[in-house]
């Protein structure tokens, strides 16, 4: 099988082609096809990879495995190839309940309708103050303790873990994580500029949803975000032209190590009206989810190919969004021997795109 475009991620400026065989990326090619015609415009990307997803096609996929299943073939279909499950904070209960479920998920393996790499746990050692949409009723202290308990329910299937690293006790539940090779990032935090350097010094490698959820930046306090990008790590964005302002997309896409994301919610696919996150009422009006009561964002309908769309349409090089959307996170999730990149040996997980960013073929 070859598929042929105008662009191929990682493969220079011209047009190229991709041979597969038995699901597998056998050859990278530039130079017209011998086999299909030229797609004016288009662009082949690596199949996208998704840290941050709560749901999508009106399923929450906290609430069972067949949910979970369900929100990750909706995503599948709108280019994600494998994803994590994210979990938003609740009862600790509940939580080790989601974890289990997540695993079960995931220890099936790649499916025809998505891989599920594991589960992100948002919570509950976050800021009250920068809680954003995580419900606050449920909030706890950072705890070892509790930690290992989640990490004994994920069943070596939890893979990323959001802390706000200036709450006592953050540092060693980070420490515990890096020492279990669990994700450790940084997200929901109210932590000065030293605070969160102390966090990347003791291993932390992630910034969740930068921007969102933390304290801004200030010229005598720069806070987390400035942090950030100083110590070089990569950080997730929300590219829906909501979250985050698209200039600014734009420049920290030049500057970091951007990591795109979704962050989205039940809601996704499924348009305006009332929803449920955490056990707290949404209500999502012209794509935007917020609170019922405090009007607080809470997470987004946008889809991986809509956020990486966006990239692009706004000046973003295909190869600096395909590293946003599939290369950099398959490097922190330890999949890039199968995942993230164009190149022979890779799994035929591939997005094509018309000359518009729409999406016109999968073959995850
Ligand atoms: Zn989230």
């Amino acid at each position: 099988m070859i598929i042929a475009a105008d662009r191929i991620a990682g493969a220079g400026d011209g047009p190229g082609f991709v041979e597969i065989d038995d699901d597998m990326i056998v050859r990278v090619q530039s130079g017209p096809s011998p086999a299909q015609p030229d797609m004016s415009g288009s662009t082949l990307l690596p199949g996208f990879i998704d840290l941050h997803m709560h749901g999508g096609g009106g399923h929450d996929a906290a609430r069972s495995v067949d949910d979970a299943a369900a929100a990750v073939s909706f995503h599948h279909r709108h280019g994600t190839a494998a994803t994590l499950v994210s979990l938003v904070t609740a009862p600790a209960d509940d939580l080790l309940k989601q974890l289990d479920d997540v695993a079960t998920l995931a220890d099936r393996g790649e499916q025809p309708h998505g891989w599920v790499l594991g589960s992100h746990l948002e919570g509950p050692f976050l800021s009250h103050v920068r809680c954003g949409a995580q419900n606050p009723d449920h909030l706890v202290a950072p705890d070892i303790g509790l930690t290992r308990d989640f990490i004994a329910a994920g069943r070596g299937q939890l893979r990323s873990m959001t802390v706000a690293p200036e709450l006592p006790g953050a540092l060693d539940v980070i420490d515990l994580l890096v020492e279990s090779g669990i994700v450790a990032a940084v997200g929901h935090t109210d932590g000065t500029y030293a605070e969160t350097s102390l966090a990347f010094e003791h291993g932390a490698t992630l910034a969740t949803h930068l921007f969102n959820g933390m304290r801004p930046m200030h010229h005598r306090e720069p806070g987390p975000i400035l942090a950030t990008v100083d110590h070089g790590v990569a950080c997730e964005l929300i590219n829906d032209a909501v979250h985050v302002h698209p200039a600014l997309v734009q420049r920290m896409l030049a500057v970091s190590p951007v990591i795109l994301i979704t962050d989205a919610i039940d809601a996704t696919g499924i348009g305006d009206g009332n929803y449920r996150l955490g056990g707290k009422e949404v209500v999502v009006r012209d794509g935007q989810a917020r609170l019922a009561d405090s009007g607080s964002l809470a997470g987004s309908t946008v889809t991986m190919v809509g956020a990486v769309g966006r990239a692009l349409a706004d000046g973003a090089s295909v190869d600096v969004v395909a590293a946003a959307a599939a290369g950099r996170p398959a490097q922190l999730l330890g999949v890039t021997d199968c995942l993230g990149s164009i190149a022979p040996g890779r799994r035929a997980r591939l997005v094509l795109l018309d000359s518009e960013h729409r999406l016109v073929d999968v073959t995850l």
